[in-house]
C-alpha cells in the first residue's frame, strides 16, 4: 500500500519546486491547476505532483513517489494525469534529474500556429547546452496533443529521437522542459517563455 506520509519533506529540491510553482503562477504560467512539475529521486523513481492541485499552493504531500514502470509507491491521491510523458522522458535519458511543464498563453497560442518553432538570435539561448551559437536556430518540436497518454508518449519519444533540444510543445496545450536537476530544467523554462514571448509580440495580435 501506498504510504500516505510524504518522506520527501526533507529533499531539498521540494522545496526548490515548490518555490518554482509559486514563481510560475505568479506570472501565468500554470493557471487553474495547469502543468505538472517531476524530479528523480533515484534511478528508477521520480516524484511527481499529484493531479488537480494547485501549482501556486503545492506542499510536500503534493508529490507521489512513481516508479519508471509507473507503480505508485507512495503519497496521497491520483499522480498527474500526464505522469507518462514524465516517465517516458525519464527512461529515455538518464541524464533527466528534473522536468517542468508549463501552460502559458505563448506557449499555448504559438504552439497552435506552428508546426515548429524556430528560435534564433536570442541571447538567453545559450542555457541550453548544444547552442553556442544565438544565430543557429534553436528547433522547438511541437506535436499534436492527444488525450491518450500513452500514445503521446511513443510518438514524442519517436519524435525526440529525430532531434532533442532538451525541451518540446504540445500545440494548444503547453510546454515540456527538462534538465540534470531543478535549476537548470527553470533556466530552460525561463529562457523558452522569455523567447516565446517575444515571438508572440513580434507576429502581433491575431488579425
Ligand atoms: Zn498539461
Amino acid at each position: 500500500m501506498p504510504q500516505r506520509v510524504s518522506v520527501l519533506s526533507g529533499d531539498p529540491r521540494l522545496a526548490q519546486l515548490i518555490e518554482f510553482g509559486r514563481q510560475f503562477h505568479a506570472r501565468g504560467w500554470v493557471p487553474a491547476t495547469g502543468g505538472n512539475f517531476s524530479l528523480r529521486l533515484q534511478p528508477d523513481r521520480i516524484a511527481i505532483t499529484r493531479s488537480g492541485v494547485h501549482k501556486g499552493e503545492l506542499q510536500p504531500r503534493d508529490f507521489l513517489q512513481v516508479g519508471l514502470n509507473g507503480r505508485l509507491y507512495a503519497g496521497d491521491g491520483k499522480p498527474s494525469y500526464e505522469t507518462e510523458l514524465h516517465l517516458m522522458l525519464y527512461r529515455r535519458d538518464g541524464r533527466i534529474g528534473c522536468v517542468l511543464h508549463t501552460h502559458s498563453v505563448a506557449n499555448t497560442v504559438l504552439s497552435r500556429r506552428r508546426p515548429t518553432i524556430d528560435l534564433r538570435g536570442y541571447e538567453v539561448m545559450k542555457v541550453f547546452p548544444d547552442v553556442d551559437d544565438p544565430e543557429r536556430p534553436l528547433q522547438l518540436p511541437v506535436f499534436a496533443n492527444d488525450q491518450s497518454m500513452p500514445q503521446l508518449a511513443v510518438r514524442i519519444d519517436a519524435g525526440l529521437r529525430e532531434r532533442d533540444p532538451g525541451a518540446f510543445l504540445l500545440a494548444g496545450h503547453g510546454l515540456y522542459a527538462w534538465g540534470a536537476d531543478p535549476g537548470r530544467a527553470r533556466d530552460r523554462v525561463e529562457a523558452l517563455e522569455l523567447m516565446l514571448e517575444c515571438e508572440l509580440w513580434t507576429e502581433g495580435p491575431v488579425p
